[in-house]
């Protein structure tokens, strides 16, 4: 368009339509152009609203958004964004058009998760296990293949955290309204919400479902809360893992087994279904009913039938962290269910059981995944490991290495994480397609070479990026301190430096990761913190269960740090982790630190999102970290192995974290040998771009999960 071209009202109304439509489409949360024209429309509410734009919409009206495309430049800018989503709903040559053709042919893929990390408008999770939900769906969208996911509508979501003046998490809920959300109910044909419903108790229950679209993909998420249903079953969905055990399998019920009756409903058939960890697993007896119930199989055929058509992911390396249901529990909840299919509850109980002969086992959600599912993995090559050695005894005729886990190690989806001027930075360099690239490894290797691209270049970036991080702590700890009215006089300004070494840490405060890790030893951590010449700081940030008040406790202590007099300004406590404080965490922070008693970080994910930013990893020998370290593109705590003994681990472990700290970190950052830049540094920082960028993303992970599980070879017809 030339710049003197007039453009009528009526093209501006147009184009100001498909620009607020274009807002349902969760597509717009990982396109940079998408994203910034939205911000730059009112940067105000788009803030106040945590990036809901469908909230901000509301008050731009359709009138303002149209007279703003007016003005040629911002016509240019919508209307480039109008076209990349058209082109980009349109296309038809992509990777599974190419690979996964057995699935476009089949049926998509059905992906049940208990949570999925969407965005930071959408409180439907609570950690990494929803936030790689979140991400697998997006790059199967990407990738072309046909994918739908189930999940709860959880109108009050995971709670917000507020810290109060006693520095201990305080929970807010939310109340969100789905008409203020990205989300549109399913219909029939006629328009009607479609309506199922389960059996619980005595109880028929019915839910409704909505839909969230991510480009060319989908979510569906059932929700209660309808008026035929009692009180108690409309408040079920409402909260992420809320409530006591009987609302849990309650829950799960809703999903497993409401998640495939509302799939029929909508006429869709997957060829596969994908059980993210154990939640979902009633999936299975479900589609068992249906197999012997309305088709007539046997129980030995519907079995074989079930398991051809299910895989599943495990995410849990301790034993207790798998849902278990008494036998009571399971009767109460499901017996009716149970009789259409079986004869009694206790047949159905051995499915979910190791030993089926003894009597006090609890029906075992994991076991049931296991048993029904003919593929299963872990999420990195040691929770692998540790997985068949922790189920050996379901298969009692293999040796632990026969036992059928294998792995798939996590990755991140860059595009979501990646922040607007990181995204920028690397389309300039690399051109506008560079995500499309991030399953090779030959696409990044020249970011090795520094006539490619330069230590100067990438020390702006990392300026800028820690600017964004400082000013947004700095803009929430004053909101903290107006909302409670504390220490009114106390500025932040000056908290956080941006010529500082900056460590960030955020991740749920469950008590393996270890948050107060680095303050074992007092006096080695001031150390640290208070040499002039070296100025570090350190960024905590991260949510405890509400139950959990040892996870509060450590949250309290971290608070206490930051407020120290001595340390005030050097380390902070960031309250409400979520995924927009997590991805200015991720790109503000040089180092990010990630310190779990080995081996119960199943892969961890958060340290995947920093390298596209130019940030360095420093962590346990654990997860992810362990197969991706090379000795060169970050550092290691400690080694690949551990001691049996806690106490001992966290002591050695401690240890380590400082030496690695003071003697290699902190002394690479600051050698400002080459004109006040830190060379050596920013050599390490490309190679671990160039090798960790095109390995630990969602895309290489959804390849592998079609090229060895979704695509199955030897199916039966
Ligand atoms: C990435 C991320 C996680 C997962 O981080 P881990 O290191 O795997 O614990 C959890 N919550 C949020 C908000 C995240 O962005």
């Amino acid at each position: 368009m030339s710049p003197h071209a007039t453009i009528t009202f009526r093209e501006a109304t147009e184009i100001a339509r498909e620009i607020k439509s274009i807002a349902y489409n969760l597509w717009w949360t990982w396109n940079v152009d998408a994203r910034d024209l939205f911000r730059e429309l009112s940067p105000q509410s788009y803030f106040r609203f945590n990036h809901n734009v469908i909230a901000m919409f509301d008050e731009i009206s359709d009138q303002e958004l149209a007279a703003r495309l007016l003005d040629p430049l911002q016509m240019g800018r919508a209307q480039n964004v109008v076209n990349q989503y058209k082109e980009y709903m349109a296309e038809t040559n992509t990777w599974a058009s190419r690979n996964a053709k057995e699935i476009i042919k089949n049926g998509p893929v059905a992906y049940f998760s208990a949570e999925f990390g969407l965005h930071e408008s959408l409180p439907i999770y609570s950690g990494g296990l929803g936030i790689l939900a979140g991400d697998h769906t997006k790059s199967a969208s990407d990738l072309g293949l046909p994918f739908i996911g189930v999940s709860l509508y959880y109108r009050q979501g995971y709670f917000e955290q507020r810290i109060g003046p006693d520095g201990w998490q305080n929970e807010e809920v939310p109340n969100t309204d789905p008409k203020t959300l990205p989300l549109e109910q399913v219909v029939n044909e006629a328009g009607e919400p479609i309506v199922a419903s389960v059996k619980i108790g005595h109880s028929d229950v019915y839910f409704q479902a909505y839909r969230i679209n991510l480009g060319r993909v989908s979510i569906i998420l059932l929700d209660t809360n309808r008026d035929e249903n009692e009180l108690h079953y409309r408040e079920m969905t409402s909260q992420v893992y809320g409530g006591d055990i009987t609302t849990r399998i309650s829950q799960e019920i809703v999903l497993g087994i409401g998640g495939v009756r509302m799939l029929r409903k909508m006429g869709i058939a997957p060829s596969v279904y994908h059980m993210n960890e154990g939640h979902s697993a009633f999936l299975t007896l479900e589609l068992l009913r249906e197999l012997v119930r309305e088709k007539n199989k046997t129980a030995a055929e519907a079995i074989r039938w079930v398991r051809e058509h299910t895989v599943f992911t495990t995410h849990t390396p301790v034993p207790a962290g798998h849902d278990r249901f008494s036998e009571d529990l399971m009767r109460f909840t499901m017996q009716k269910f149970c009789t259409e299919c079986w004869d009694d509850v206790s047949e159905m109980m051995h499915l979910g059981l190791v030993n089926a002969d003894n009597k006090e086992e609890p029906f075992c959600m994991t076991v049931l995944a296991l048993k029904m599912s003919r593929a299963c993995n872990g999420v990195s090559e040691l929770h692998g490991r540790v997985s068949r050695e922790m189920w050996k005894d379901l298969y009692p005729k293999k040796s632990v290495d026969q036992v059928p886990i294998g792995h798939i190690t996590n990755g991140v989806h860059n595009p979501g994480w990646t922040s607007s001027r990181a995204y920028r930075f690397w389309s300039n360099l690399l051109g506008k397609d560079w995500h499309q690239h991030l399953d090779d490894p030959k696409f990044w290797k020249r970011i090795e070479d520094s006539d490619f691209i330069s230590d100067e270049e990438i020390m702006a970036l990392r300026y800028v990026l820690r600017r964004e991080l400082i000013e947004f702590v700095r803009i929430r700890l004053h909101q903290q301190s107006v909302r409670y009215g504390t220490n009114p006089g106390i500025t932040f300004d000056k908290v956080l430096s941006s010529d500082a070494l900056t460590i960030g840490f955020a991740r749920r405060f469950a008590s393996y990761k270890r948050a107060t890790l680095f303050f074992s030893d007092m006096a080695r951590a001031k150390r640290i913190l208070l040499n002039p010449e070296r100025p570090v700081q350190i960024i905590f940030a991260g949510k405890a269960h509400p139950r959990d008040d040892m996870g509060k406790k450590l949250i309290q202590q971290l608070v206490g740090h930051a407020r120290d007099p001595e340390l005030f300004g050097k380390v902070v406590f960031l309250e409400n982790y979520d995924i927009n404080a997590g991805r200015l965490l991720v790109s503000g922070s040089d180092v990010w630190l990630n310190n779990p008693r080995r081996p119960l970080e199943a892969s961890g994910t958060s340290g995947q999102k920093t390298a596209i930013h130019g940030g360095l990893n420093v962590s346990i020998m654990d997860g992810w970290w362990r197969e991706a370290y090379d000795g060169m593109n970050g550092w290691a705590i400690g080694e690949d192995n551990h001691p049996d003994s806690v106490e001992e681990q966290d002591a050695r472990d401690a240890k380590n974290l400082y030496d690695v700290l003071e003697n290699q970190v902190i002394p690479e950052y600051f050698d400002r040998e080459g004109n006040g830049i830190p060379r050596k540094w920013f050599k390490r920082v490309r190679h671990a771009m160039a090798t960790l960028i095109p390995v630990y993303n969602t895309d290489r992970m959804v390849e592998e999960y079609v090229h060895k599980y979704y695509i199955n070879s030897k199916k039966s017809k």
